[in-house]
């Protein structure tokens, strides 16, 4: 129920934009027009009341002069997931509110979800409002048609001569699970895996590092949890203004007595809440965790039985670890005192269960998978890991980078992460997908390159411009689709323009025209398409917040201007590029897969059909499986029945269907094992041995064999979740292991007929999962947690100087990779890189270490907010943080422009600097400068205003701090260098 059934509230005093606005809105239009076009009057009290200012005076509509209708969503600009309700009247967003019964975000958005109803505005809308095409230099007006015509042509022409991996298309965390699974069909229905989204340059680290330790690459806990916890160490996560109102739940424990350590290059907002901020170097991570795990280790501070229950391989970590992260040695490395060191493992080892928590700080590093590894091992020495209060709180980005992740566009893995590699993935995907496995082969350039790794988005700039005998496939890249993507949001702008010069064809599908139009117009005159794509408020479908619970969001208004939702422009394109029939899963002229509803511009794939057949089909591995639409939908009606620390139903029955909400976890966060059926009630803590399987309890993952050199790898006799029948360690679960038990009459004969020769992860019946847990066991298995991953680079995690690193002196220690060869299709540099900058003194050329990060205000790549009045007014410049010293040292005053420099391509800075405002402060130490990176819009001085199609700029523009990163990627992943490069600074 809402709160505010109609607000009316005298307008705040007026800020210079908004007093713009109104006046000219005032001049215009009369009320009727006015509620129609703005779709504000009868919102402005919910507005107003969140943000500082307002543009709204009285307002009054009656609800007789159109129906009142409230439709349940969730916020788009961080992966919290907050709940709004939206009032729509005839068609218009009026109004927006926070959903108070939500247990994520308990009536509190912050300042960008407070504004997202500006997506609905019609007037003075910065959205592109029509396809478009760039023609002798100029954005031109076409329809949908002629661009479908158009883009098709081309890309078969290209298609003909190149072969199908020419095409790259970058995805999004935009796009809702069943958006995103779709697009990862697309491309595959193309032939090429040379697909990416942006979870490659916010959490490929991560999910590589976590998963290869434990199982899975997710968060373990939720953002609630921590109210149980004792303490919370920040490291890499400046949470206060990337996920605002996660804060609430750490504000919580706080004031329970648990104890809060901020360790971050820079004094953040988080930093300010904390009862102790540790600063240290900007890519030094590994020798500060490992400081902290040396005095835990020397004061025997570790879980002893845990880790011998629990974990492989913590004797060999800790025989390195004491040996050789000593405190002079961390000291050393990281410039932080032994006593900071130390107090941050004394307070972890006392107060327990205790989180570590981060996000970008942590795995936009070329050392990443390793400082991600480090913070496990901490976790796990301190048996923090698989229990209620304690683990790995891991925060996403966007809303949905967690599920477009599980089930999305990614070049190595089919949706649930099962391996293109692996040919069984395939047979798997071509049945859920109701594809003939033979025509998916023949759509490929080769049976072999369906089963290589696509290239990353992190380096299609390469895949363009690097020769092509370097490449591994045939044809360089010559078509790209951002579907959703920033590309401010990667390194390497300054090379990024240079690609674009040699494309054949770029389309952007955006709500907003995003940064890729300014930079190809600037360079080109033709060659590009712009398709207006509706937001997630105007289509239904599903999310998945950083916690892994999922939420159903109602349409909340129809597309907007000629702007189509992004699975009808998936469909429309696949009709005209010859594979449409298979997108939808039609056999001859037999039923398709996918269900086909009428939609804004066509017809359009059912959101609720697609999460049904296709991703509750065909992701086993993560259990995706239990969460229908139905399901959802009966959480998001009844918020108020689960409780805020633990997010569990006590009770309740949904009045619209009668389904029992009982033990349900809010949002069935995954995995939610066997069908919908069984009523898993998913999983709050993963690997949690106090709780039973289907109370959404588990254990660590078996995923990588039984033993090693001879050393038992599952867990040990009395480890195991509670009230399980095997009360030792077992393998994953397969037809061979339920037949060995005796469990496999408990199949049904329609399961055992799916589940004969399958594992728990291909038997579609979902049987196996079914009986396993009916007998209390974990379908995958139940092992040891690895703190030793052979497979990796480094099998305990090393540091790696960056390869611009401002300690020459600690190169020569600490060198980064040998370079690559062919590493995700492409050569990759490391050594190469590093030594180069150390022989060309680029540390005393650049001696200030650059690093970035995010604003509350604004999101990504930034497009979107920057495009919103409301918060516009309250960032209106990109700036430089610097400290006074720093400052004082180069005559610069607060507010001054400044140019920053770095090294880049070659080695001068001449092509990577940066025109912004210089923000003097000691939130930065005297080697360190901060630029946030949402924003784009100048190109080195320059402002790109032209170069935007008419009306669609944003209205906020400036210098993107990734025109000038440098070159730097993760050995494991691809992830790019954000974090720590080199620059210095002058007055302009
Ligand atoms: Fe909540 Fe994040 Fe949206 Fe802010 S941006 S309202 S914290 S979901």
């Amino acid at each position: 129920m809402l709160l505010t059934r109609k607000a009316s509230s005298n307008a705040a005093p007026q800020s210079r934009l908004s007093l713009a606005a109104t006046s000219a809105l005032a001049k215009t239009m009369d009320r009727r027009t006015f509620l129609k076009r703005s779709g504000i009057g009868v919102g402005a009290g919910a507005v107003a009341s969140q943000l500082p200012f307002s543009m709204i005076d009285r307002a009054e509509a009656k609800e007789d002069e159109g129906k009142l209708e409230v439709k349940r969503t969730v916020c788009t600009h961080c992966s919290v997931g907050c709940a709004i309700d939206a009032v729509v009247q005839n068609g218009v967003w009026v109004r927006q509110e926070p959903v108070f019964d939500s247990p994520i975000n308990l009536g509190a958005h912050c300042a960008k979800g407070a504004s997202v109803r500006e997506h609905g505005m019609t007037h003075d809308s910065h959205r592109l409002k029509y396809p478009m095409k760039l023609d002798g230099g100029k954005w031109k007006r076409i329809s949908w048609d002629q661009a479908y015509d158009e883009i098709s042509k081309k890309m078969l022409e290209i298609r003909e001569k190149s072969g199908p991996d020419s095409l790259f298309v970058v995805g999004s965390s935009k796009h809702n699970n069943e958006q995103s699974e779709l697009l990862c069909k697309w491309v595959r229905l193309w032939g090429t895996n040379n697909t990416d989204h942006q979870a490659r340059i916010c959490h490929s680290t991560t999910v590589a590092g976590v998963a290869q330790t434990w199982g899975y690459g997710a968060m373990t806990n939720s953002y609630n949890d921590e109210q149980n916890s004792k303490s919370l160490l920040f490291l890499g996560s400046n949470a206060a203004e990337a996920h605002p109102v996660s804060m609430l739940h750490t504000l919580h424990a706080k004031e329970n007595g648990a104890k809060v350590i901020v360790a971050d290059p820079r004094y953040t907002r988080t930093a300010a809440k904390a009862d102790k901020y540790v600063r240290f170097r900007s890519g030094s991570d590994v020798p500060l965790l490992f400081g902290v795990l040396h005095h835990i280790f020397k004061n025997g501070w570790e879980d002893k039985k845990y880790i011998h229950d629990r974990v492989y391989g913590m004797d060999e970590v800790k025989k390195e670890v004491l040996a050789k992260w000593t405190p002079d040695k961390v000291t050393e490395a990281t410039g932080t005192p032994e006593e900071d060191v130390y107090y941050i493992a004394k307070t972890l080892a006392e107060n327990r269960p205790g989180f570590i928590i981060w996000a970008m700080g942590q795995t936009q590093h070329t050392n990443a998978n390793a400082i991600v590894r480090a913070s496990n091992i901490l976790m796990l020495a301190l048996g923090n890991v698989g229990r209620s209060g304690g683990g790995c709180n891991i925060y996403r980005g966007h809303d949905n980078v967690q599920g477009a992740t599980d089930v999305g566009p990614n070049p190595d893995t089919l949706p649930g992460y099962y391996p293109v590699a692996v040919p069984g993935s395939w047979v798997h995907w071509a049945r859920v997908w109701n594809v003939d496995l033979d025509w998916l082969k023949k759509r490929y350039a080769s049976e072999a390159m369906m089963a290589k790794p696509g290239m990353t988005v992190s380096r299609w700039i390469d895949g363009v411009t690097e020769k092509n005998e370097a490449i591994d496939q045939d044809p360089n890249l010559r078509m790209i689709f951002f579907w959703g993507h920033a590309p401010n949001s990667q390194t390497r702008g300054s090379e990024m323009i240079e690609a674009m010069k040699k494309l054949d064809m770029m389309v952007v599908l955006d709500p907003y025209p995003s940064a890729s139009a300014a930079m190809f117009a600037k360079v080109r005159k033709d060659g590009a398409y712009l398709l207006p794509i509706a937001t997630q408020f105007e289509t239904d479908g599903s999310a998945t917040c950083s916690n892994r619970s999922l939420q159903w969001r109602e349409k909340v208004i129809d597309p907007l201007f000629e702007s189509r939702t992004d699975h009808m422009v998936m469909y429309q394109l696949a009709e005209k590029l010859g594979f449409g029939k298979e997108f939808i899963g039609q056999k001859g002229t037999g039923a398709p897969n996918i269900e086909l509803v009428k939609g804004k511009g066509g017809m359009e794939p059912s959101m609720a059909s697609v999460l049904k057949k296709e991703i509750n089909g065909g992701c086993w591995t993560i259990g995706y499986t239990g969460q229908s639409p139905e399901r959802l939908q009966a959480h998001m009606r009844n918020m108020h029945v689960f409780d805020v620390k633990t997010l569990k139903a006590k009770g309740g029955k949904d009045a619209k269907t009668g389904y029992d909400l009982t033990g349900d976890y809010y949002g069935l966060p995954w995995p939610c094992y066997g069908t919908d059926k069984i009523k898993h009630p998913g999983s709050p803590n993963l690997y949690d041995t106090s709780k039973a399987v289907m109370d959404g309890g588990g254990c660590f993952r078996a995923l990588f064999g039984i033993e090693k050199d001879g050393v038992n790898l599952l867990a040990e006799d009395g480890s195991y979740p509670k009230g399980g029948e095997i009360t030792t360690g077992y393998p994953q679960f397969d037809h061979v292991l339920l037949k060995k038990l005796g469990w496999w009459d408990e199949l049904t004969d329609e399961e055992k007929k799916e589940a004969e020769g399958k594992t728990w992860a291909n038997d579609i019946s979902g049987g196996i999962q079914r009986v396993a847990m009916k007998h209390g066991c974990m379908p995958f298995g139940n092992a040891k947690a690895r703190a030793v991953v052979w497979n990796f680079p480094d099998p305990i995690p090393q540091h790696r100087e960056p390869l611009f690193s401002p300690r020459p002196d600690l190169v020569a220690k600490y060198p980064t990779h040998d370079d690559v060869k062919v590493f995700w299709r492409l050569p990759t540099l490391f050594k190469s890189v590093q030594q180069q900058a150390v022989k060309d003194d680029m540390a005393k050329k650049f001696p200030l270490i650059l690093t970035s990060g995010r604003l509350v205000e604004y999101e990504g790549g930034g497009e979107e907010t920057r495009s919103n009045p409301w918060l516009a007014e309250l960032q209106q410049e990109n700036f430089v943080e610097i400290n006074p010293k720093t400052a004082a040292d180069r005559g610069i005053r607060n507010g001054d422009f400044v140019w920053v420099s770095t090294p880049g391509r070659n080695g001068d800075g001449s092509n990577t600097k940066l025109k912004v405002k210089a923000q003097v402060t000691e939130r930065v130490g005297p080697d360190t400068c901060f630029i946030p990176f949402h924003f784009s819009g100048w190109w080195q001085g320059e402002d790109m205003l032209p170069y935007y199609p008419e009306g669609a700029a944003p209205i906020v523009r400036g210098e993107a701090v990734n025109t000038a990163t440098t070159y730097g990627y993760d050995r494991v992943t691809m992830m790019q260098e954000t974090k720590t490069t080199l620059c210095n600074v002058a007055k302009a």
